[in-house]
């Protein structure tokens, strides 16, 4: 009876208010309106001014016919206009679409033509492969109408002259109305973003988050992260990469200062650290390389800890024992777009402070623990849904459950179906659960190496190389074995200071420090690894030039050349089978 009078008790206007984390710039614009918001070269702005900004762009957008939740496309590195879209954008009602800039015309425009864009907004940089999406786009669109608004973002160092089409993004700020009231969020799923994936291993797909679920990573992560209030927080991650992991909306929430950075350089990256006095920065482990490898006159003295929040892609641990002293105090989270960036953090627990550093180091390799706001985290047995032993073996799929999931893939029922089973959003990644509890990824599934029936781990493979003193960057990826099916192939880029290292020398070298049967049957020296924009190797090109290097099947007796790293390992394991 007294539950059923409770449940009786209905949500009204003053208790229910859409959780979204366009509030965030209001509150900073209250309460820190005269704090430094945004930094950017010579521009400056406070809390207040970005509010207003903001406003004027959102009434601009409105009067420009954008109605709700039409998509409007940006297409700009980490620039003011970049950051101010992602609250003017959903102010108006709309959601933001932000593209990869290092995405072709060909894929700018099936972005464009599957979100339906009703404005593009281009930075000066980015027009020529702009002009060539749009001409691509005209060439396929049926109706003339389906075309984009465009409107260039122009910098203080934008030649004269780049146009195209009649708008600039500061004549509608100019023109706007800073007394704009934004378009109410009706309901807190409706969308707030819609981000592409990048594609790393099938067809770019549209994610689509709502701003609750927005709005409750935003908030987990600045808890995860322990981020305090003022932070001066560099943009070294793409703010088109899952609206920078939600940092885009919670350094308003912390009422900090954003530094933009339009080139992630080791010379901006420290200057701007010298300059500004950074204290946070998000970006991808290969980041770390760039700050390691930074020529004597580029670096700066680093005096307080600048806490570093990296993944999206494994972090090896020797690279994080590097970074550390240099004044990097690093966090791990592990994630994917449609968990809205970060899923999982690795918190650090204090009793491991007493341990040796490359102990540390092994333990903030590993994934860690779901973030607040998801309901769960685990890791599965496909087939049957059974949850793994804890015992750090195991192999599984991570599955999640929670708010921050996406809410699907846009237009794409199929793929949406298939994302999800029994309740549980899978993530395609293949992980172990450690017997207190925190996950460790050992693969995608797609980049598991499966020899002679043994799962092979090539994130645990790429750790071992990247000990190596010589070792710059370091990936590992399947290639064709007329008798095991595959084996694992080594791509290595080398330190610029490095001396001569052998093929040989690597192999001798993981001889050592792994079971035989995963040594590395061959080892490539490239000059640098193919990445996508957001730091990502791209194994797909990698087992493409694997394909080529088949073990040689003689032809006349059909007998296989045994590798000569072959070994009595891994004819053991295959006699397990
Ligand atoms: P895409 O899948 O198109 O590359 P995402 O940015 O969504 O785009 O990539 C997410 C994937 O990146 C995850 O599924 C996982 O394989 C990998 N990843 C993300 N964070 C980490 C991490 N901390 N350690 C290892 N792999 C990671």
């Amino acid at each position: 009876m007294g539950t059923e009078m409770m449940n009786m008790l209905p949500k009204c206007e003053a208790n229910y208010a859409a959780l979204t984390p366009t509030t965030f710039l209001k509150r900073a614009a209250s309460f820190y309106a005269d704090r430094t918001s945004l930094i950017y070269e010579g521009t400056r702005f406070t809390w207040r001014q970005t509010y207003d900004r903001c406003s004027r762009l959102a009434s601009s957008l409105v009067c420009l016919n954008i109605l709700n939740h039409d998509v409007v496309s940006v297409l700009a590195p980490n620039v003011p206009a970049m950051y101010e879209m992602h609250f003017a954008v959903p102010m108006a009602g709309a959601v933001l679409n932000t593209i990869n800039t290092r995405l072709d015309a060909k894929n700018i425009a099936s972005i464009l033509k599957h979100s339906g864009a009703k404005v593009f907004f281009v930075d000066y940089q980015f027009v020529p492969v702009a002009s060539e999406a749009l001409r691509i786009l005209m060439n396929t669109s049926a109706e003339p109408s389906m075309m984009p608004l465009v409107i260039v973002i122009d910098d203080i160092d934008s030649p004269t002259g780049v146009r195209l089409g009649e708008l600039e993004y500061e004549q509608l700020i100019h023109k706007g109305n800073p007394r704009f009231v934004p378009v109410d969020v009706a309901d807190e799923w409706d969308p707030i973003a819609l981000n592409y994936t990048s594609g790393t291993t099938s067809e770019p797909k549209g994610v689509v988050y709502s701003h609750r679920g927005a709005y409750l990573s935003t908030l987990s992560l600045l808890l995860g992260w322990e981020m305090g209030s003022e932070p001066v927080y560099l943009w070294t991650l793409p703010m088109f990469h899952c609206n920078g992991w939600t940092f885009t909306w919670g350094v308003a929430a912390r009422g900090g200062t954003n530094v933009c950075l339009r080139n992630t350089t080791a010379y901006d990256i420290y200057r701007n650290i010298r300059r500004h006095h950074v204290t946070h920065m998000c970006c991808a482990p290969i980041i770390f390389n760039i700050l390691l490898e930074a020529k004597p006159h580029e670096r700066c003295r680093i005096t307080n800890p600048i806490q570093i929040l990296t993944g999206g892609a494994p972090p090896p641990a020797p690279l994080l024992g590097k970074i550390e002293p240099l004044g990097f105090k690093v966090t791990h989270a592990y994630g994917l777009t449609e968990a809205t960036g970060p899923a999982l953090v690795c918190e650090w627990q204090a009793k491991w402070n007493k341990l040796a550093k490359e102990e540390q180091s092994k333990l903030k390799a590993r994934q860690g623990i779901g973030i607040l706001t998801l309901a769960e985290v685990d890791v599965k047995e496909l087939d049957t849904m059974a949850s793994v032993p804890h015992d750090g073996k195991t192999m599984g799929e991570i599955v999640l459950r929670g708010s921050s999931i996406m809410k699907g893939y846009f237009k794409d029922k199929e793929a949406t179906n298939k994302a999800f089973k029994k309740g549980w959003f899978l993530t395609g990644d293949v992980g172990v659960i450690h017997p207190d509890g925190y996950l460790e990824i050992k693969d995608r599934s797609k980049d598991v190496i499966i020899s002679g029936g043994e799962n092979i781990s090539s994130v645990e493979l790429e750790s071992v190389l990247y000990r190596h003193p010589q070792v710059l960057e370091a990936a590992v990826v399947a290639m064709p074995h007329p008798r095991w099916g595959e084996s694992p192939c080594a791509f290595v880029a080398l330190r610029s200071d490095s001396t001569t290292v052998t093929e040989g020398d690597i192999i001798a070298y993981c001889r050592k420090n792994l079971p035989r049967f995963m040594v590395p049957k061959k080892v490539e020296f490239v000059a640098e690894l193919p990445k996508t924009a957001t730091g990502k190797i791209q194994k797909f090109e990698l087992r493409a030039k694997a394909k080529a290097f088949n073990v040689v099947v003689s032809s006349d007796t059909q007998q296989q050349v045994i590798d000569p790293h072959y070994n009595e390992e891994h004819i053991l394991a295959l006699s397990r089978l």
